[in-house]
Order: C-alpha cells, then sequence, then structure tokens
C-alpha cells in the first residue's frame, strides 16, 4: 500500500483525490488547513465547462440542485455600453463554502481520508526523496505528494512565468435588475481586467473587482467604490451589503511549468494554473486535479519511484490539455488592452457582433 498526501481540499485537491482513489492499492490522505464548510473569496462562478467536468465526475447534478442557474451573460466596456448574450450555454453560481464541501464529501465517499483543521508546514526530503510531510498536528510519513493549497501556496513554490492579480469583493441583498445573468464590465479603473456581478440567488449577489496594480493608481478600495458608483449607481439604492469585503490574490499564467519535484506534483492555482484574462480557476483547478491524481497514481500503481524524472511528463500533459484554454485567455487579455473590446461592445446590438463575441468568450 502506497501512501499520498492531497494538500489542500479546494476543486484541486479533491479532484486529485478522487482520481487517486481509482487505485485500490494507494491510501490517500487529503489534509485541510480548514474545517468544512469553510468560506474561499471567490465569486463562485462555473462556466459551462466547469460543469461539464463536473457532470464527467459524477457529481453535475448534486452541484446543479445546489447552485443559482445561469442562462445568459452581460458584457459591459468603456463607456457604460453593454450587450447581453445569451446562448444554448449553461453556466451556474455556488458560493465557494457549499461546492467545496460537495467536493470533500464526495472525495471521502470515495475512499480518501479527508484531514481536516491541519495545516501542513513543509515536505520532509531525505537525500531528495519525500518521506513525509510536517504538519501542525505533527509529522506523517507519505509516498508521494500532490499539493493543491491555493495561490499562495509556499510547499512547491518555485519561479513561474505568471502574474498576482488583485481582487475585492462583497455580497449584498436587493441589488435592482438581477436575473438569470452574469454580469462582466471591463471598466476604465480595473481594465483590462473587470468588475462582476454574480448572483448567487434572486436576492443575494457577489460584487467584486479583479484588477492589476500595475494599470492605474487607485487602490483597492478606491476602484470598488468607483465601479460600485458607475456602473451600478442606481441598482445599488434599496441595497445592504452583508459582511465585509474581501480581497485575495489571484496567481495566474499562460505557460504552466515548474510543476513537479521529486515525489511531488503541482495542480490548481498553487502552480498558477488560472485563465490570465478571466481569472476562471475552479474549472482548470479540478482539470489539473484530476490529471495529477491520475498521473501520480499510476506511477505508484506500477511500483515505480515517483522520481522526478518518473513525474516529469505531468507538466507536458498540463501543457497539452490545460495551457491552450491559458493562452487562448492570454490573446483575450492583449485584445482587452487595446480598444477592440469596446469597440465591438459599442455595436453590440447587432447580431453578427453577439455571435462574435460568445464565440471568443466561449472559446476562451
Ligand atoms: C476574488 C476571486 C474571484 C474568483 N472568481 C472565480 C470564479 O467566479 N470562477 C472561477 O472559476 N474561479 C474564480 N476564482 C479563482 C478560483 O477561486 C481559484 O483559482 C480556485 O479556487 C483554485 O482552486 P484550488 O483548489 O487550486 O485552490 P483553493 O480553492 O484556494 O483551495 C486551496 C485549499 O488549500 C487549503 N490550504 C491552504 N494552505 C494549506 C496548508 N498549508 N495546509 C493545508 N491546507 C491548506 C485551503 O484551506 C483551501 O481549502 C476567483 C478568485 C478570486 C480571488
Amino acid at each position: 500500500m502506497k501512501r499520498v498526501a492531497v494538500i489542500g481540499a479546494g476543486p484541486a485537491g479533491c479532484a486529485a483525490a478522487i482520481n487517486l482513489k481509482k487505485f485500490s492499492n494507494i491510501e490517500v490522505l487529503l489534509l485541510d488547513k480548514a474545517t468544512f464548510p469553510r468560506r474561499k473569496v471567490c465569486g463562485s462562478g462555473l462556466s459551462p465547462w466547469t460543469l461539464e467536468l463536473l457532470d464527467r465526475m459524477g457529481i453535475g447534478n448534486t452541484v446543479r440542485k445546489a447552485a443559482y442557474p445561469i442562462r445568459a451573460g452581460i458584457i459591459g466596456g468603456v463607456g457604460g455600453t453593454a450587450v447581453e448574450l445569451r446562448s444554448h450555454y449553461e453556466a451556474a453560481v455556488l458560493v465557494r463554502s457549499q461546492l467545496d464541501t460537495i467536493l470533500a464529501h464526495e472525495a471521502a465517499h470515495r475512499g480518501a481520508q479527508l484531514i481536516e483543521d491541519t495545516r501542513v508546514e513543509e515536505l520532509i526530503r531525505e537525500n531528495g526523496r519525500l518521506i513525509g510531510i510536517k504538519t501542525n498536528q505533527g509529522n506523517l510519513e507519505v509516498d508521494a505528494a500532490i499539493v493543491c493549497n491555493g495561490g499562495t501556496s509556499k510547499l512547491a513554490s518555485a519561479k513561474r512565468p505568471g502574474n498576482t492579480l488583485r481582487s475585492l469583493m462583497g455580497w449584498y441583498e436587493g441589488v435592482d435588475s438581477i436575473g438569470d445573468a452574469l454580469e462582466i464590465y471591463f471598466d476604465p479603473m480595473v481594465k483590462p481586467y473587470y468588475g462582476w456581478v454574480f448572483p448567487e440567488s434572486q436576492n443575494r449577489v457577489n460584487i467584486g473587482i479583479c484588477y492589476d496594480a500595475a494599470y492605474g493608481d487607485l487602490n483597492a478600495r478606491q476602484r470598488f467604490q468607483q465601479f460600485i458608483e458607475e456602473r451600478l449607481g442606481k441598482r445599488m439604492r434599496h441595497a445592504s451589503q452583508i459582511g465585509y469585503l474581501m480581497g485575495h490574490p489571484i496567481a495566474v499564467t499562460h505557460k504552466p511549468t515548474a510543476l513537479v519535484q521529486a515525489g511531488v506534483l503541482v495542480a490548481g492555482e498553487a502552480g498558477n494554473l488560472v485563465d490570465p484574462a478571466t481569472a476562471e480557476g475552479i474549472h482548470t483547478a479540478l482539470a489539473s486535479g484530476l490529471l495529477a491524481g491520475e498521473f501520480m497514481g499510476s506511477v505508484l500503481d506500477r511500483g515505480t519511484e515517483p522520481s522526478f524524472q518518473k513525474l516529469a511528463p505531468y507538466t507536458q500533459l498540463i501543457q497539452k490539455k490545460i495551457a491552450p484554454r491559458l493562452r487562448a485567455g492570454n490573446w483575450f487579455l492583449q485584445a482587452a488592452k487595446t480598444p477592440i473590446l469596446d469597440l465591438a461592445l459599442r455595436f453590440g446590438s447587432l447580431k453578427s457582433v453577439q455571435q462574435t463575441l460568445l464565440w471568443v468568450i466561449a472559446g476562451v
């Protein structure tokens, strides 16, 4: 029996644990510093391709039952223009405390040992080989590890091409004109990134901004306030804020690399695997977690030592299966830095423009 520590029980860790448990001779410890349900600062938007992946994992329907269904997208640009895009695509919003609890419990149901309230502090190596992990509850012997502890991870840190975006978001009730659309606005105070309004129910939304500090000199609160006043204005007349505004860095890349160490694979945002334009990271976390679990499982199942050489092809797998979407995100980001997007949105009432936008966004 081999023992694998999956560090972090967000979407990447849960997906990795689920695929590792397909190998009957592997014991899986799924560790998280938090206790579920736990809070995660996130817009909680589930794209059509995330729902598809959850279907393939056998939990799409459980997620849909708990989620708020989304049938359209409203995209806005500089100057207040906005276009509503409706299509056959199905998306959803499910607050992360609920989504991640469903995922963590599913991983436990499939045989992973979910160990909550346990912070992993270090990977323990002997002669370059991984032999265990140090946690705040004591040391554990393991044969391998999959690091999935999110964008602020220090456990498998490496120089990776990428960027760290800033974000600030809050939750509100009573915002006017909330329907079944995700609203995304490429407004001047956050451009080339965006502000959003994502409905979690008919009455409750999360509103946030994501931006690159290199663009503009306002701080996060000033940008957020400006977004609320200039974009949402009168719609906030009857709105009340629930709790505090919260920020979190978002680690993004369009060139995934440095995802392997001896005995260790990195998945999800711990490896910067987040779309550099949209900051969508749940899909890539699930997809990379599944690949990491499958890859590590097959190496250990053959009785092979998980050396750096044996694990190295995992990076190529990520580059083949996940990098194209991240690269497409980067092209979209480059376009968003030019007037192209605003120009397209100005002619947004034209069916052909709507179809092109939908095609580009679905492609990204
Ligand atoms: C403001 C904001 C809005 C976003 N909106 C969206 C969106 O709408 N849609 C979308 O797809 N993506 C969105 N993202 C990105 C998305 O939230 C992340 O990319 C995604 O959660 C990454 O999943 P993960 O499993 O890699 O890491 P995480 O979800 O961050 O999970 C990491 C887990 O590791 C645990 N952990 C951390 N350190 C340790 C440790 N030392 N030991 C043990 N456990 C540890 C944490 O408690 C956590 O449970 C957003 C991000 C932000 C910041």
